[in-house]
């Protein structure tokens, strides 16, 4: 399914898709539940834009490459380039839309990966790697302040805010813009909180960005 940013209502976001760049051990507690050390600064990775695919009705997962975790995220839409060093107030001008995202992860892949220093890039950047729902407006967010849900299976997995994040948004994406130029059309993932864990075929995952919409897909 090509990709193409949205809005919640339907309307396209004619902005290209760009590259998605991807925090992790942004939570202290997610760090702490995969025996991860707390980073002294952002661990910043990148998926590339041939990953993303849009949260429909079914989202597939690779059978043969050992667990796939699911890591429910606030993802954060680039709405104008931010060149580096930007102040708070054009970090926030150019976020166009925040929405709730899947960063999907080959766990035993990146654990073998891991273990011998190699790049993570075949644990978090195969086909569908990363699923985005359709962006809300930013204008009045708070982004200190926002709920991230995942159920699974009618469970709730993850329940995390961006207040618990160890680089909250706006200086997150001061500092990714000092390491990598951002552009319209580029994505933010923030992190994944505490909760994440193995997606198995059949699975109902429901995600939910602060009090928006509620969007479901099943995994095949
Ligand atoms: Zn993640």
């Amino acid at each position: 399914m090509r990709y193409q940013h949205q809005y919640t209502d339907g309307t396209p976001i004619h902005f290209p898709l760009g590259k998605v760049v991807c925090v992790g051990r942004n939570y202290a507690e997610h760090a702490k539940e995969l025996n991860n050390e707390v980073p002294t600064e952002p661990l910043l990775f990148i998926k590339p834009g041939s990953c993303v695919v849009p949260m429909l009705e079914h989202i597939s997962i690779p059978k043969d490459r050992g667990a796939v975790h699911y890591e429910a995220e606030i993802a954060v839409l680039i709405g104008k380039p931010l060149a580096p060093n930007p102040s708070e107030a054009e970090v926030i001008d150019a976020i166009s839309g925040l929405a709730p995202a899947l960063d999907l992860t080959l766990r035993d892949l990146q654990d073998s990966l891991k273990k011998q220093g190699y790049p993570w890039e075949r644990a978090k950047a195969f086909d569908g790697a990363c699923v985005l729902a359709p962006f809300v407006n930013a204008d009045m967010a708070d982004f200190t302040n926002l709920a991230i849900r995942l159920w699974q299976n009618n469970e709730l997995r993850q329940d995390g805010n961006s207040s618990q994040m160890l680089n909250p948004i706006v200086p997150l994406l001061q500092h990714i813009a000092g390491e990598f130029k951002l552009l319209p059309g580029d994505v933010i993932l923030t992190g994944t909180p505490k909760g994440v864990g193995a997606l198995a075929v059949g699975d109902v995952l429901c995600v939910q960005l602060e009090q928006g919409a509620l969007f479901t897909c099943d995994v095949i």
